[in-house]
């Protein structure tokens, strides 16, 4: 009798991951892990150096999901499949995944200047030029992310990297909302960090992804240039009163443009507020940006550059893995795309 050929899910143990003598680990035959670069919620960063082209990544690697936290797999398939689909300069880019029988590593680029909450800590706070240069990425980025129908809903500077080039780039699109995930045109889900996120989502009702990722923007652009946080209150109710009120003590050092368009951001009707797209169009948002500065080009609609509107399923994910099957950790999603 032949012999059957290998099951697709066959997992093969023995050449996934060792230790070199230095001390870090190769995994899949493929990435050398070394230092750790940042910890998260749900995973460890490392950075990682390619075995077949000698480039550096940083390589996220998550505990497989287990059925102790229903969360993950959801969030996991929520972040792999916004990076999938978004293809920005300032948003981190995932080259592969890949997963043995107990983790999955997402190999991204890497961000070597770490997070932007470092700077702001270093510094106290970040002059207006600066900020703004930041901002301008940061705005650009999240515009391309919902002309692609991704919502982001963790923004905060812990999720904003820098590249060694002090260029900003997204990240951390696990909590990010896909269109797929909207029931009557809303998004639903309460999530993020209370002080970034907007009174909407703490509310519960259904909301437009893009309007919170606005007034997010709002409290970065207020906490980079202030070093501090609009509403922080150790006592929630209060700070909620005074999102409500909009109750935002400015320090003399932030001028006025700034001023106002942290008020309009930090609208806490979502129908009022001002948008990503009308933001961009004011002068103090523009200043700076040099008509051969390739951010400009990102103003102006690039729909080539976007993969449009692609809906994501299980089998994109797993078609751009490599090394093992990851049909055992999507397959409720997978079911999900069947039925
Ligand atoms: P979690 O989903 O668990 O919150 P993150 O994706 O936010 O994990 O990563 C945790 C931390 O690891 C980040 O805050 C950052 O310090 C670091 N990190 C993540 N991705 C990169 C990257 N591509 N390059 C450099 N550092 C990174
Ligand atoms: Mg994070």
């Amino acid at each position: 009798m032949a012999p059957s050929p290998p099951s697709p899910t066959t997992t093969t143990t023995t050449t996934i991951n060792r230790t070199t003598s230095d001390g870090g680990t190769i995994i899949l035959n493929k990435y050398q892990l070394t230092r750790l670069l940042g910890r998260g919620s749900f995973a460890k960063v490392y950075h990682g150096r390619s075995l077949t082209d000698n480039t550096s990544v940083a390589v996220k690697v998550i505990e497989k999901p287990s059925t102790a936290d229903p969360t993950m797999e959801p969030r996991l398939v929520r972040e792999v499949a916004a990076m999938r689909r978004l293809n920005h300069q300032n948003i981190l880019k995932l080259h592969e995944v890949m997963a043995t029988k107990t983790k999955i590593y997402l190999v991204m680029e890497l961000a070597d200047g770490g997070e932007l909450f470092t700077q702001l800590i270093r510094r106290g706070r970040i002059k207006e030029p600066t900020a703004r240069f930041y901002f301008q990425q940061l705005v650009s980025a999240l515009h391309f992310c919902h002309q692609n129908g991704v919502a982001h809903r963790d923004l905060k500077p812990q999720n904003l990297l820098l590249d060694k080039h002090g260029n900003l780039k997204v990240s951390d699109f696990g909590l990010s909302a896909l269109p797929e995930s909207k029931k009557d045109g809303l998004l639903h889900t309460a999530c993020g960090t209370p002080a970034f996120s907007a009174p909407e989502i703490v509310r519960g009702r259904g909301y437009d992804g893009a309007k919170a990722d606005a007034w997010s923007c709002g409290v970065i652009l207020f906490n980079l240039l202030a070093g501090y946080l609009p509403f922080d209150d150790s006592n929630l109710p209060n700070m909620y009163r005074k999102i409500h009120t909009r109750e935002i003590v400015f320090p003399d050092w932030i001028m006025k443009q700034p001023r106002i368009i942290i008020r309009k951001l930090l609208d806490p009707r979502p129908e009022t507020r001002m948008s990503i797209g009308s933001l961009m169009d004011l002068p103090w948002f523009k200043k700076s940006l040099k008509s051969d500065d390739p951010t400009v080009e990102l103003y102006k609609e690039n729909e080539s550059n976007s993969m449009k509107c692609k809906t994501m399923n299980a089998f994109d994910i797993i078609s751009m893995s490599s090394g093992l099957n990851l049909s055992g950790i999507f397959e409720n999603f997978l079911d999900l795309q069947g039925s």
